[in-house]
């Protein structure tokens, strides 16, 4: 199996992880793969969905998730917005 990698904007960035919460609740992404602590919370368009962004350049890309060893849900990135 590959080994895990960040996911990261083409620009190569760390992308961070962008929750809608009624609010948006951005967070780190683990070394890992896994949400790391809380770094900002912003007013919500409350488009309703959760998506990646690069806090560089505010590419914005899809969620992407995936089940690895041992068992926890890593972050991936998927198409660009
Ligand atoms: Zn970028």
């Amino acid at each position: 199996m590959s080994k895990y990698e960040q996911p990261k904007c083409d620009c190569g960035t760390s992308l961070i992880f962008v929750a809608e919460e009624g609010r948006e609740v951005c967070y780190y992404i683990k070394k890992d793969g896994t949400k790391g602590r809380q770094i900002d919370v912003r007013s919500s368009a409350l488009c309703g969905a959760d998506w990646l962004e690069c806090p560089k350049c505010k590419n914005c890309y899809d969620t992407d998730m995936r089940l690895m060893p041992p068992n926890v849900d890593k972050f991936l990135r998927g198409e660009i917005r």
